[in-house]
């Protein structure tokens, strides 16, 4: 096992933008490492200079201790497992498992014993003679993780393993890797597009935008402390609300009313005429139901609601709101410098499933006010 550094590592194709632009990035010995953005922000490209399939346009890839920059694929032994499997059709799954081995020319005792320990810890044993073809997608995945852990190769690298599988399998076997990096404690790089993946397998999760690094950090503090809007805005479903907001002291007027700052907020925007308010759906709490203790920490608006969601342990509610027309205009013009999010028109709302609002009616929130985020509209950075 090994620790992996990347150092101020970029990418170019041609002399376009740079797909990965000036990445550093240390995951520890043992570390599971989720690296996670949207489509083409260049993260399969730096798990790809991770094993050596692309080419490195600057900077030191260090594995092991060990510069690996001109080190071929095979030499850097490190573990790879693709969204399609890879598998080889004519093989059986023994033989799938495995191949590296034979590539190594590894004696067949050794062989069996390594194939048998994988199809046990993957639960494998009763297919061992079948062919791939005869296999569902959670099975196939499956041995193409056997394939990967009978060599003792300093790292595991995932390439958006699951995305080829439904909803219901994906959930089993985000659990089941989950289950195998603890056990084998190795070293782990996986790539996904899907947030929940990355806040509920990774020890640290970096998050990728344009080929730069937003933030790396721990699920719940990506969660809790997002740097900037982007990282806010990315993490959390259903998504973080942002609300405009003009500032007066302590006090930030937003569509839905007055927010009044602690200290330590009101001293982050001190200066500032607009904002953007960073509110999470489970902020709101239909205020009927809110103790009369916990009332006066926050603050209660009136608002209507426009479409109502049930989901059994929570429901949605979506709320409409309009922003003063200087206020739109203003943010429409900063949005598209940020390239943010569309700026919504209306706010999602978290409630428990208990509570009695109805679509079409007016109601009243309790916002918890001790949580909301604030951010500048000009560089989308979180300023609490
Ligand atoms: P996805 O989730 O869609 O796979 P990604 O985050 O993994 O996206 P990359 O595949 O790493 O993104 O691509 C990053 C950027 O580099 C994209 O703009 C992509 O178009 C570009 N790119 C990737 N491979 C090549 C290539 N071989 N030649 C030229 N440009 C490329």
């Amino acid at each position: 096992m090994a620790a992996i550094e990347m150092k101020h590592i970029v990418k170019k194709y041609g002399d376009g933008f740079p797909a990965v632009n000036d990445v550093s990035l240390d995951v520890a010995d043992g570390e599971f490492m989720i690296l996670v953005g949207p489509s083409g922000c260049g993260k399969s490209t730096l798990l790809r200079m991770v094993v050596g399939l692309e080419d490195i346009t600057s900077g030191d890839m260090v594995i092991g201790g060990v510069r690996v920059n001109d080190k071929a694929p095979r030499e850097r032994n490190l573990s790879m497992v693709f969204q399609n499997y890879a598998l080889y059709p004519h093989l059986t799954v023994f033989e799938n498992i495995a191949f590296p081995l034979r590539l190594a020319k590894m004696d067949d005792g050794e062989v069996r014993r390594r194939v048998n320990e994988a199809a046990d810890v993957l639960e494998l044993h009763e297919h061992l003679e079948r062919k791939p073809a005869n296999l569902s997608g959670g099975q196939r995945q499956r041995v193409a993780m056997g394939r990967a852990i009978v060599r003792q190769a300093e790292a595991f690298l995932f390439d958006e393993p699951l995305s080829n599988l439904d909803a219901k399998l994906r959930g089993q076997m985000r659990t089941e890797i989950s289950r195998l990096q603890r056990r084998l404690g190795i070293t782990t790089v996986y790539v996904t597009h899907d947030q929940t993946e990355a806040m509920t397998l990774g020890d640290r999760v970096c998050v990728l935008r344009k080929g730069k690094i937003q933030q790396v950090a721990s699920p719940r503090e990506l969660y809790e402390q997002p740097v900037n809007l982007f990282v806010a805005g990315f993490i959390g479903s259903p998504p973080m609300n942002f609300l405009p907001a003009t500032v007066d002291g302590a006090r930030l007027t937003t569509p839905f009313g007055t927010i009044d700052l602690d200290e330590r907020r009101a001293a982050a925007v001190a200066g500032r005429d607009l904002l953007l308010v960073g509110i999470r759906p489970e902020y709101f709490e239909d205020a009927s139901l809110v103790d009369e203790a916990k009332r006066p920490l926050g603050t209660i608006f009136r608002a209507r609601v426009d479409v109502t969601e049930w989901l059994g342990d929570q429901q949605y509610a979506y709320i409409p709101y309009e922003a003063p027309d200087a206020i739109r205009t203003q943010l429409r013009d900063l949005s598209k410098e940020l390239d943010a999010e569309e700026l919504r028109t209306q706010a999602i709302v978290s409630i428990d499933s208990t509570s009695r609002i109805r679509e079409g009616r007016e109601a009243d929130f309790w916002l918890d006010t001790r949580k909301v985020h604030v951010f500048d509209p000009h560089s989308g950075d979180n300023l609490t």
